[in-house]
Order: structure tokens, then C-alpha cells, then sequence
């Protein structure tokens, strides 16, 4: 069984990982082939062939030779038969009959019998698992097709496979394995008509883990090698992230001149998620040339053309471009909603890659777990044998063996138990957010609806609060992310102190929190949300050169009059806490009509103009 280890996993990260992550339909829509080939071909042999090289460079073409072999399907071989049915169940996943094509791909590898299709089936299967956002699914078949790969003589199996490999690694944060697979294209003989793509999928992986400057020199060759392999669409992936770097060192016009100079190429490739990607990174540096006419246009482009799907990466920059643009104009009404909407894009696209993550790190642990077991199941096994073997021989030797043998056996067990409880730390750090310690968003539900259901039993009031800190994103900019995270934990410890003892207390996300607090009426929750509003209120921080003082906005919602249904209680508490944002923060609100209690003691005052950086009083240090 091969683990999730370095060395097994390498190479390949396919084109949806270089340029977004797992946002489209990867390796099905994988890399458009140069120059397409019309051909006649006669041969099924041919014909299959053929097919196989047209199927994202002239889709058409692809479609037509299906059909024809379809009708000749009685001439085929067994092997072709096989492989015809492959290419149906690839155009069923790209069209995304994902219903359909995974039994078709399965079939494919339990039953063919032919290794090299078995690995492009399997590769193809995790592909529309991990599409379809079945994470721990994918996970334990990409494992299986890790396996498999050696199987396969084929270089291109070998290469579709790794890609798989280094797909899920790269969006489930294993940069450094993803990057040493990346490595292994480059290092691997047979797959030397790769080295672009290898060179960019390695780069594209140190740029998201933070380990390359878009400056720096292995970008000139990996777009030069790019250029001259006749695959400019990755070396133009590659300028994106160049221009990424330049906007983040503050150079919106060298951003701007790079893409511009090869907008037509990009518009040329038809390649949604690129040209989002490019679309808002364009939008970003002029926003931060402070061309917010410009900035409107790219940005409203990535939004029309976005893949609207809660989980787009590419969607919530694109809104808060367009909502930040709107607020400097003055149009606070359309500005509150496109900020409402960039936070849904954001939550969304954050939760799915915490969902990867973990999914990733269960079945991996799953996997070694299971291995232990087999080793420790064997291992007893060929003791028992021995046992009986050394029945008739000498008493002393074979006492010393089984001793050792024994001992064994006890490190197994013990390494067993280390599993185990890595196991068990795991599960608490999934109910438990990393930076503050309290419940992560999901215990949160769990908990405050297993809370809500005994309450619905006693017909008892309950009440739910929102809160969340006010300009957060400012000081994030103004004092750095240390700091930053360091308000956090103080944010909380200052609610903390305001607990009762069944009270239940999580991060949803970000800068937001929730509170539910269990038989307690509407107005106690006011009161009490209005006690933690002045303590984090009053909860300075001493940052680099003046002190950090941050508000937050509160919303309230009671089962008087949500009910007991913990949606209804989340939907109208934020309601609340958007309509406290509205009216200028720093404020708890309950109800839609103006139960507001204004704030008494405000040490961060916040200005009527309702400028973020306003909401940070800084002291001269
Ligand atoms: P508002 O009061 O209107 O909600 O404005 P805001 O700036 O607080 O809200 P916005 O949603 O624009 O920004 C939230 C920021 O929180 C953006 C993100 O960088 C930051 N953030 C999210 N999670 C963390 C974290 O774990 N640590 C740090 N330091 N910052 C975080
Ligand atoms: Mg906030
Ligand atoms: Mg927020």
C-alpha cells in the first residue's frame, strides 16, 4: 500500500493546480495540444489514437471519431473495446456526468486488465472525485493509483497520474511533496517533453508556499523553456504570478505592463480560469494605482465570468476590488453589498480548503493506521509459525528467537499507540480552531444545534450572538499579520471572561465569532453582548510603535423569535451585526428595527465619514 510519503507522490501538478487550485475540471480539461491534426485515419488503432491526442485541442473532431468508432465498435479488439469505452467515460466526466462516468472509470480499472488504461481511468476518476468536492474519497483512490502508477510502462499514464498526485497535494497544502513531484518531471528522462510544465508547475507550487520572488531568475528560464516547447499558455501562468509579486512589492505599473503586453494571448487561450485569474490580478494593480475606472472594468469581468460556484477563488478578490472601489465613490448602499458578498465568496473558498486539508490528513492517517495493523497481523503470524517449527529444536535458541521476535511485536504495538493518538490529537485539532483554542466553526454547529434541540424540547430561550471586529483588514495592514493575530487571541480572551459555564463560544471565520447562550432571554443577551462589545473595546494592544485598539459589531438573535432552528438563529443574527455595520459599528443590535444600543464608552471612536483606517485609534508609542 503506498503512503502519502515523498518520494512515492512525485511530479506532476496538472494545469488546474498552477493556476488556481481546484477550481476546474483539471485534468479532463487539461493542457490545449498545439496545432490539431485532421486526419482521416482508417485504422481503429489510429483512429483511437487520434482521438485520444484531439480531445481538448478539437473537441469536434474528438466527438466525431467517437461516434464513428462507436458504430465499428463489433471490428474492435478487446483492447480497443476497452479503450473506446475509457474515451466515453472521459467525455461523459467532461461533460460532467460525474453519475455516470465514475461506475464507467471504475469498471475500467477493476476490469480491463490493461495497466496502462487502468492508471489514466483511475487518474481521471480522482480527478471528478476531487471536482466534485469528494475530498476523502479522492484521497484514498489517489493512493491507489499511486500503486498502480508503477504498473504502467506508459510515460503519459505516468505523467497523468503524478499530475493527479501532485494535485491534491498542492491543494491540500502539501507544498513541499507537490514541489518534489514537480521535481521528479524535471528529473525523469522519459518525460523530458515536459520540462516546461514541470518547471512551472514546481514554480507556480514555491510561489504559493512563499518560496520564490516573482523576481527571481528561474522564472526567465522556466518562461523561456516554455516558449520554445510551444506552450505559451504556461509561461503566460507564469506572468501572472509575476505580477502577482509585483503588486505585492507595491509595483502596480510593472504588474500592469506584463499582463497587458500579453492580454491577447491570454484572451486567445478560451481558458476561463486563467483569464479570471488574470482578470483580477489586473483589477488589484489598478486599484492600487488608484484607477478605480479600470479596476471596476477588470474586476466586473472576473465576477461575469466567474465559475459560480461558492468555492471560487477567484470570486471574492474580484468583489472586494469592486466593493472597495464603490465605497471610495460614495456609494455606501451598493458598496455594503458587494461587501456582503465578497465575505460569502471569501467563507466559502476558505472553507473548502480547510475541508481538503483535513480530508487530506484523515485518510492519511487512515492509511498508516491500517498498514500498522497488517505489519503487526503479519508479524504475529510468522511467530505463531516459527513457535511450532522450533518446537522440536533446541529449548534455548528458540526462546531467545520468539524474545525477540516478541519485542517486536511490543514496538509495533507501541507504534501503534503513537498512531492512534496522533489520530486522537487530530480529531481535536478539528474541533478546535489552531490560533484562539476555542471551537472551530464546525463544533460550533454541532454543538449549538445538539444545544438547540434539547432547548426546543424545554421550550426554553435561547439566544444566538454574532460578532465580529471592525476593520479588522486595517490592522492587519497597518501593524502586520503577527500583530494581528495577536488581537485575535486577545479579542477572545476579553469575551472569554464573559462566559457561563454552558455557554458555547467558536470562530466561524476569520475576524467573526459566535456565542450561543442557553436560557437566556433577549434582553440579558443584549446586555451581556454589550458588556463584551466595551471589553474588547477596552482591551488595548501595544503594537510596534502605538497601541491597538479595536471595536467590533454585534448581532443578536433570540428563539423567541428565530425558533429553534440554527440557520434561521445565524441568518437573522447577521442581518443584525450587517445592520450594526451599516450604522457605523462598534454596537450591538437585535432585530431588524433599530433595537440599537448606542455605544457609552467608546475608546475607538468611529468617525461619521466611515473610513476603515478610522476604526483603529492609534496612539503615538
Ligand atoms: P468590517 O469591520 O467592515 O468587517 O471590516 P474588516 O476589515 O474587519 O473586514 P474584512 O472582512 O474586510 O477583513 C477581514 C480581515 O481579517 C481580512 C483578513 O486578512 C483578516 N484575517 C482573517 N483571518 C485572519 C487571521 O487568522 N489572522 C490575521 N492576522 N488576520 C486575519
Ligand atoms: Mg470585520
Ligand atoms: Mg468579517
Amino acid at each position: 500500500m503506498t503512503m502519502f510519503r515523498a518520494g512515492h507522490f512525485r511530479r506532476a501538478i496538472i494545469l488546474a493546480v498552477l493556476l488556481s487550485g481546484w477550481q476546474v475540471g483539471a485534468a479532463i480539461a487539461a493542457v490545449p495540444t498545439p496545432a490539431p491534426v485532421h486526419a482521416s485515419a482508417q485504422d481503429p488503432v489510429q483512429m483511437l489514437a487520434q482521438a485520444d491526442k484531439l480531445k481538448t485541442a478539437d473537441h469536434a473532431e474528438f466527438l466525431r471519431l467517437l461516434g464513428e468508432l462507436d458504430q465499428r465498435r463489433a471490428e474492435l479488439s478487446s483492447g480497443q473495446q476497452w479503450h473506446l469505452r475509457y474515451l466515453d467515460a472521459w467525455q461523459l466526466a467532461f461533460e460532467g456526468r460525474y453519475d455516470v462516468a465514475g461506475p464507467a472509470l471504475h469498471d475500467i480499472v477493476t476490469h480491463s486488465g490493461e495497466p496502462t488504461l487502468q492508471v489514466r481511468a483511475l487518474a481521471t476518476l480522482v480527478n471528478i472525485l476531487g471536482f466534485s468536492r469528494h475530498y476523502e474519497e479522492a484521497f484514498t483512490q489517489l493512493s491507489a493509483l499511486m500503486d498502480l502508477m508503477q504498473t504502467a510502462k506508459d510515460p503519459e499514464a505516468r505523467y497523468q497520474a503524478l499530475g493527479e498526485g501532485a494535485q491534491f497535494l498542492a491543494a491540500a497544502g502539501q507544498y513541499d511533496l507537490a514541489s518534489s513531484y514537480a521535481q521528479r518531471i524535471l528529473d525523469d528522462p522519459e518525460l523530458r517533453d515536459h520540462a516546461c510544465q514541470g518547471m512551472a508547475f514546481k514554480l507556480r507550487v514555491l510561489f504559493r508556499a512563499g518560496k520564490v520572488r516573482g523576481t527571481d531568475p528561474e522564472y526567465d528560464r522556466g518562461i523561456d523553456t516554455c516558449i520554445k516547447a510551444n506552450q505559451a499558455l504556461y509561461a503566460n501562468s507564469l506572468r501572472n504570478d509575476q505580477a502577482k509579486y509585483a503588486i505585492d512589492q507595491g509595483r502596480p505599473k510593472d504588474a500592469i505592463a506584463l499582463l497587458q503586453a500579453h492580454y491577447d494571448e491570454f484572451v486567445s487561450y478560451h481558458y476561463r480560469v486563467l483569464m479570471n485569474a488574470v482578470n483580477v490580478t489586473l483589477a488589484q494593480a489598478y486599484w492600487q494605482l488608484g484607477d478605480a475606472t479600470a479596476a471596476r472594468k477588470y474586476a466586473g469581468e472576473a465576477v461575469a465570468e466567474a465559475i459560480k460556484d461558492k468555492y471560487s477563488d477567484t470570486l471574492g478578490p474580484a468583489y472586494q476590488v469592486l466593493y472597495q472601489v464603490e465605497e471610495r465613490e460614495g456609494n455606501t448602499r451598493a458598496a455594503l453589498d458587494l461587501h456582503k458578498l465578497y465575505m460569502d465568496a471569501d467563507k466559502g473558498y476558505l472553507t473548502d480548503v480547510s475541508a481538503r486539508a483535513i480530508a487530506y490528513q484523515t485518510v492519511r492517517q487512515q492509511l498508516l493506521a491500517n498498514k500498522v495493523q497488517v505489519d503487526s497481523l503479519n508479524k504475529q503470524n510468522e511467530i505463531l509459525q516459527l513457535q511450532r517449527k522450533l518446537d522440536h529444536k533446541d529449548m534455548e535458541t528458540s526462546r531467545l528467537y520468539i524474545a525477540l521476535l516478541l519485542t517486536v511485536v511490543a514496538s509495533i504495538a507501541l507504534w501503534l499507540l503513537r498512531i492512534k493518538r496522533s489520530q486522537m490529537r487530530f480529531r481535536r485539532l478539528a474541533t478546535r480552531d489552531s490560533l484562539t483554542g476555542i471551537h472551530s466553526r464546525q463544533h460550533f454547529v454541532d454543538e449549538t444545534e445538539l444545544a438547540l434541540r434539547a432547548a426546543a424540547k424545554a421550550t426554553r430561550t435561547s439566544c444566538l450572538i454574532l460578532l465580529d471586529l471592525d476593520h479588522f483588514k486595517d490592522v492587519n495592514d497597518t501593524h502586520g499579520h503577527v500583530i494581528g493575530d495577536l488581537v485575535l487571541k486577545r479579542a477572545v480572551a476579553a469575551c472569554q471572561h464573559h462566559l457561563h459555564r454552558r455557554d458555547i463560544f467558536g470562530r466561524l471565520g476569520g475576524e467573526e465569532f459566535a456565542l450561543y447562550l442557553p436560557d437566556c432571554s433577549a434582553s440579558q443577551a443584549r446586555e451581556r453582548a454589550e458588556r463584551i462589545r466595551q471589553a474588547i473595546a477596552a482591551t488595548p494592544l501595544w503594537g510596534e510603535t502605538r497601541s491597538v485598539v479595536i471595536t467590533s459589531s454585534f448581532g443578536v438573535a433570540s428563539t423567541d423569535r428565530s425558533g429553534y432552528e440554527l440557520r434561521q438563529l445565524m441568518i437573522d443574527a447577521d442581518n443584525s451585526l450587517y445592520k450594526a455595520k451599516r450604522e457605523g459599528r462598534n454596537r450591538v443590535i437585535y432585530g431588524e428595527h433599530a433595537e440599537v444600543i448606542v455605544p457609552t464608552t467608546v475608546p475607538a471612536a468611529e468617525p461619521a465619514n466611515d473610513h476603515p483606517i478610522e476604526g483603529i485609534a492609534g496612539l503615538p508609542g
